[in-house]
């Protein structure tokens, strides 16, 4: 099955409702990074947070979530837009923390202390950024405070992914419910008790419940109209051209000794793990076009 994410509204316009498969995307992403199972669960996570928070862009504009902690796997960096493009990495890919119970430790992994940036290129001067404390360090509880304190909208945002023994993602998905202002109290409160009554989200993903099949759970009782179902895929925007426009950049000087001492350049790409190697010929081509 590949990728995808749905939307809808409630019929009387006062909850937005978010549920999205990334099991492919997670899985690809993780394997290029050689993510161990700790930092596979805390990269899917934010990478799923990440589709979701893209999901609610305009076209054209951009969304990047910065998890920091004090913990091993030091940081999370994903970049979504409003396409269902999303990329991601961790600080620290071969992080596999456990709990005293056994379960994968994304909060220990991450650190308890530290920030969550969410920053949004929404084609403005300047992006808009908003930053709050790690509450859980369990990622979706976070992203949930991040949208209550920063932006002022109630949410609830569930994340989960299923892993196998052998460290395969075997599902990933998640969920995102938003009151839509003026919001309600009630209607939110009502949302809560479900999301509480529900079976675990790892335990729908695993049985292969569908985006659909998920937001009828959690809007049970509720009417409401699909407003879209999008793909989601990973895609890294790097290129050779790009990675040479930052080496130009760097001037004449830096690219001759690397010429020099080094005979030649290696760069991997941050994101999606890329290499793109340049030999001496080719610093020497950039070198001439360097202003
Ligand atoms: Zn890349």
């Amino acid at each position: 099955m590949t990728d995808y994410l749905v939307r809808i509204i409630s019929k009387q316009g006062n909850v937005r409702g978010l549920a999205c498969v990334t099991t492919g995307l997670v899985s690809e992403i993780c394997q290029r990074h050689g993510t161990l199972p700790t930092a596979t669960a805390a990269l899917g996570r934010a990478l799923t947070a990440g589709t979701l928070m893209g999901a609610l862009l305009k076209t054209g504009q951009r969304v990047a979530l910065r998890y920091e902690g004090n913990g091993p796997l030091k940081k999370i960096l994903v970049e979504a837009d409003s396409n269902g493009s999303v990329r991601g990495y961790v600080g620290d890919p071969h992080v596999h923390e456990l709990r005293p119970d056994g379960k994968l430790d994304v909060a220990g992994a991450l650190g308890r202390a530290g920030f969550l940036t969410v920053a949004k290129d929404l084609g403005l001067k300047e992006p808009y950024r908003g930053t709050v404390q790690l509450h859980s360090s369990e990622i979706a509880q976070d992203l949930a405070l991040y949208l209550v304190e920063s932006e002022q909208i109630p949410s609830a945002v569930g994340l989960a992914e299923f892993i196998e023994l052998d460290g395969t993602v075997a599902a990933a998905g998640g969920f995102m419910i938003q009151a839509v202002p003026p919001v309600d109290p009630e209607v939110v409160e009502e949302l809560m008790a479900r999301i509480e009554w529900m079976p675990p989200l790892s335990e729908l993903l695993h049985a292969k419940k569908s985006p659909e099949e998920i937001l009828e759970l959690l809007f049970a009782g509720t009417p409401y109209d699909i407003l879209e179902k999008r793909e989601l895929a990973f895609a890294c925007s790097c290129s050779r051209e790009r990675i040479e426009r930052v080496l130009i950049s760097m001037g004449k000087k830096e690219l001759a000794s690397l010429h020099e001492e080094q005979h030649g350049a290696e760069v991997t790409c941050e994101y999606c793990g890329e290499h793109y190697a340049f030999d001496e010929s080719d610093l020497d081509r950039l070198i001439a076009e360097v202003k």
